[in-house]
């Protein structure tokens, strides 16, 4: 199937939206993510199917090659020959503030300490309101290009970041309403939370800007303190919570565990999600299985960043080549009914030297670091139906009759066909129409504050 086929029917399906009505005939939806009403898919990870939209809207999905909602002069009539559809991306834990100024920092080697450093030295010297507003929105326009339609976003926040990134975010979100739905979480280390005065007055900006209550939750003696604080502050104010947790091979370190203790201790009412959680890995049989237990009982969700975890765990300059994968537990988690996610984290920044907010290219690379195939089973909702119910977002993440008619219909036929390419050509269609934006130059990007490095 040339990429020009993939051309043609973009063109195609752009003629019919704008008359009104459309049957995409013979596309293959993921199960788990397509809510189809009364077919009997009897269980099969990928169908064929038949999808009607009407006015921006999925009026009907049906049995491939049964008689659809609409009469064949009514609308026009599209072979999608077996393509596989999914529903637009959901990218529940990214760093919209921290992207792109790789080229500032010349000075990280790729370990976390070294990126921590040169963040924080970027951040005191250049992060102006339009600094902060030209990278975010030069990767927001990747983001859409590439299909995703919900963005989570870390903000850093230590004083006085506080003051220019959140004004910046909550004019961006107003600017993307309707194309990417954003959402912002606060980041600090969490021994921020000891001082009383910070803590209120951050968890103020937050709840005023609709936000989620985030904080780095590092080994710190007093962390079960801390993490009270944090839930406190979160009851008091409406919030729910977003932690970075345990991004280490330490095998000592269990911020999970005391994140899933807290919550249960403070009977907290909100959403819960952890980013990470990497040292669990690490941990032995009877203590993973403990923590999961009640990581699940506490309706705790969990995000896995596997493009961050392999770059930066044992990361080595000794020459000598890494050995773990520095993913968590996502096939354990999963059995023990948590809400498990993969998401983009950083791009182009010190925490990862890569990436353009693509979560097919995120997703590819989950599928090989944590074996998400044989089966592939519902593993697609990872990056879709999943994540889309951390950040309340009902709507989002799955194909529906009713729902708006925002999906991606790929040139692959077969998932190995997906996830084998890099899909440039796929067509990504919103409210019913096929978008025609193109990835921002990274021409754009050299007149930034600061100097540049290559
Ligand atoms: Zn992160």
């Amino acid at each position: 199937m040339p990429v020009q086929e993939q051309a043609i029917l973009r063109e195609k399906i752009a003629a019919a939206a704008a008359r009104g009505r459309y049957v995409l005939h013979n596309v293959r939806p993921n199960n788990a993510v397509t809510r189809t009403g009364a077919i009997d898919t009897a269980g099969a990870e990928f169908f064929l199917a038949d999808v009607t939209v009407e006015h921006g809207k999925i009026l009907a999905i049906t049995p491939a090659g049964t008689p659809t909602a609409l009469r064949e002069a009514e609308a026009a009539h599209m072979d999608c020959a077996g393509r596989i559809v999914l529903p637009c991306f959901v990218d529940c834990h990214t760093h919209l503030d921290k992207g792109h100024i790789l080229p500032r920092t010349p000075a990280a080697d790729g370990t976390f300490a070294g990126a921590l450093a040169a963040t924080r030295g970027d951040r005191t010297a250049h992060w102006s309101a339009d600094d902060v507003a030209r990278r975010m929105d030069f990767a927001l326009r990747s983001a859409f290009h590439y299909g995703t339609s919900a963005i989570r976003t870390h903000l850093d926040s230590q004083p006085p970041q506080d003051t220019i990134s959140w004004p910046v975010f909550e004019e961006i979100r107003q600017h993307w309403r309707g194309r990417i739905e954003l959402q912002a979480a606060c980041l600090f280390p969490i021994d921020f939370a000891r001082d009383e005065t910070f803590l209120k007055s951050i968890a103020q900006r937050v709840a005023a800007a609709g936000g989620i209550l985030g904080a780095v939750a590092y080994p710190a003696p007093d962390l079960d303190e801390l993490l009270e604080r944090m839930f406190a502050a979160a009851t008091r104010h409406g919030l729910d919570l977003d932690f970075h947790t345990d991004e280490t091979a330490d095998p000592s370190v269990d911020g999970l565990r005391r994140i899933a203790a807290a919550a249960l201790r403070t009977r907290f009412a909100g959403k819960v999600l952890a980013g990470h959680c990497c040292s669990l890995a690490m941990h032995d049989s009877a203590t993973i299985d403990a923590t999961l237990d009640q990581v699940a009982a506490a309706g705790i969700s969990v995000v896995s960043l596997p493009t961050c975890n392999l770059y930066l765990q044992d990361r080595r300059h000794d020459g000598t080549t890494p050995k773990w994968r520095g993913v968590t537990l996502l096939h354990e988690m999963k059995r023990h009914g948590i809400p498990v996610a993969l998401a983009s984290d950083n791009t182009r920044d010190p925490f990862h030297s890569y990436g353009d907010l693509d979560m097919l290219d995120t997703y590819r690379l989950g599928t090989r670091v944590l074996h998400l195939d044989h089966p592939v089973g519902d593993w697609p909702r990872a990056v879709s139906a999943t994540p889309a119910a951390m950040m309340g977002l009902p709507d989002k993440g799955t194909i529906a009759e009713g729902q708006e008619a925002d999906f991606i219909l790929f040139e692959g036929r077969s998932w190995s066909e997906v996830l084998s390419r890099g899909e440039s050509s796929r067509i990504v269609i919103r409210d019913g129409a096929p978008i025609s934006t193109a990835l921002p130059s990274y021409s754009e990007l050299d007149g930034l504050e600061g100097p540049a490095h290559d």
